[in-house]
């Protein structure tokens, strides 16, 4: 079976990979950056992995403008975050080097025309999975489990406890997130902007009373953000993050879902988060797959 011939291949390089990474890494990393890139790979003809990597690029969207997630640090010109350390992690298990990846910018609204017209190989941008989405793109994962919560102003000044509280007032979301549709289905009026950095000056000038989307993407705005804003804590939705790809290519999906779980045994996972998210939020359990 192709799938099973990959996979003993992959498994035989991520144990060279490790044993590269205890001996220092050329980006000056050492155990902290990413695996070193498994060079002995090998994939079966015509599948996306062997096109990938016989490129020697893959091109992947992430958010730009997330703290903990994916943020660009305008030093390197290149982003940080979480969905970049999981970008690297399947690059790696291409063949490729960091220097081998083309990040793109994605926003909430453009991953899926993304992934369509092939501007991307792949979306890691706090991208729930959803029905939905999967009838235009296909999914692996999921790596992480969010959930929708709130953000306010320091010292919450309108008492605002959950979604109820806000339900027929003004809140700020992005187009093209579940967030947006979330809000709208529980009757919250919805200002919708592009991206939630976006939403903090409204947030600041009293236009809304709060910010929602995902948990982990209100604490990485409150901590960059120290004083101003805080996150209610009280998430009413499951967000399971995955990566977003080319509908149906099942090899790839395959391939990526066999990386992830292998993170998740070999400890790359964890610290792709503890150098990352973890700097902020606790290290969760990671999820389990879905096949
Ligand atoms: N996870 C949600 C979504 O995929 C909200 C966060 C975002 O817009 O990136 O739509």
């Amino acid at each position: 079976m192709r799938i099973a011939k990959y996979a003993a291949v992959i498994v035989a390089a991520g144990a060279l990979a490790l044993t590269a990474c205890a001996s220092g890494s050329p980006n000056g990393g050492g155990g902290d950056s990413a695996p070193e890139p498994a060079k002995e790979v090998s994939f079966d003809e015509g599948t996306t992995m062997a096109k990938l990597h016989d490129a020697g690029k893959i091109t992947i969207g992430t958010k730009f403008d997330q703290p903990l997630f994916g943020l660009m640090n305008p030093t390197t010109n290149k982003p940080e975050g979480f969905d970049v350390e999981i970008g690297k992690l399947v690059a790696a298990e291409l063949g490729l080097s960091e220097d081998q990846i083309e990040w793109k910018e994605a926003v909430s609204a453009n991953r899926e025309p993304f992934i369509e017209k092939g501007e991307v190989d792949i979306v890691v941008a706090t991208y729930t999975i959803n029905d939905e989405r999967k009838k235009v793109i296909s999914f692996a994962g999921p790596y992480y489990l969010a959930g929708q919560d709130l953000l306010v102003l320091e010292g919450n000044p309108d008492g605002i406890k959950g979604i109820d509280d806000v339900k027929g007032k003004k809140v700020c979301s992005v187009t093209g997130s579940t967030s947006e549709k979330n809000l709208q289905e529980a009757g919250v009026d919805v200002l919708a902007t592009d991206t939630y950095s976006n939403c903090l000056e409204p947030l600041r000038s009293g236009e809304v009373v709060a910010v929602s989307t995902d948990n982990v993407i209100l604490a990485g705005l409150a901590d960059q953000n120290q004083g101003e804003f805080e996150v209610i804590d009280n998430p009413f939705t499951e967000e399971p993050y995955g990566i977003g790809l080319k509908k149906d290519d099942v090899d790839f999906q395959n391939f990526i879902n066999d990386t992830l779980e292998k993170s998740f045994k070999d400890g790359a996972w964890a610290k792709a988060w503890e150098k990352t998210a973890g700097k902020v939020l606790s290290t969760p359990e990671p999820p389990t797959i879905e096949r």
